[in-house]
């Protein structure tokens, strides 16, 4: 295959990222990538250099082909400053400071998180409903997932990453579970209610300890059942 045409098939907007080797092994693709040296800006001061400091392999996971996880080996580049001296990795546009995942997995999760459930957006990217939720917390939705005419949230003891409780969204009348959210903090809720189209909702029902909790404005669209 062409190298150009497994980089565009990852989803790899970076041009000066190429392709080493791919290879099909039983349960997964590994794709070897390695990037072109570019002049660098220096996060620190600001000043261009090209010095190369060394060398670290990084393991990303990449999007999944079929039921086939692509797993991503990047031997990425650590520059050195020729003004401060400090070191530092290249910037890239595929995957996000302190992430594991590509940038463009965690975005066709949060696709399907909008228009479907966590549970589908983990499925389709091969990843635990843990780390959707948690990319979940971390960025702000860009489509909006319609909410039905009544809903009701509530508490389970799910003790999933470190939070003993999650909630429920229940769509009421069809008798579905529409999401679950990590934690029943309150900001959790607004949060994911903000992200969400809810024209359509009539009537949303809450357990009756957060009516408690929530601020003046909040109340008022809520009902105890
Ligand atoms: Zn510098």
């Amino acid at each position: 295959m062409h190298h150009h045409f497994i980089t565009e098939l990852l989803g790899i907007k970076d041009s000066h990222v190429d392709v080493w080797d791919i290879r099909e092994e039983e349960s997964h693709f590994v794709a070897e990538l390695f990037t072109k040296p570019r002049m660098q800006k220096c996060p620190f001061c600001g000043g261009r250099t090209k010095r190369i400091h060394g060398y670290r392999w990084q393991s990303i996971q990449g999007p999944a082909f079929t039921t086939k996880e692509v797993h991503i080996s990047l031997w990425k580049r650590r520059y050195i400053c020729a003004f401060c001296h400090r070191t530092f990795y290249e910037h890239l546009q595929m995957i996000d400071r302190y992430q594991r995942c590509m940038a463009s997995v965690q975005t066709i999760a949060m696709k399907h998180a909008a228009v479907s459930s966590f549970r589908t957006a983990a499925l389709v990217t091969v990843v635990t409903v843990n780390r959707v939720l948690r990319w979940f917390d971390r960025k702000e939705l860009t489509s909006s997932k319609i909410l039905p005419r009544v809903i009701a949230i509530d508490e389970f003891k799910g003790d999933a990453d470190g939070e003993r409780f999650q909630l429920n969204v229940v769509d009421v009348e069809n008798r579905r579970i529409i999401d679950i959210l990590p934690n029943r903090k309150v900001e959790t809720i607004e949060k994911y209610l903000k992200s969400c189209d809810t024209g359509k909702v009539e009537m949303k029902w809450l357990w009756w300890i957060y009516l408690k909790r929530l601020n003046k404005p909040f109340e008022k669209h809520w009902a105890i059942p």
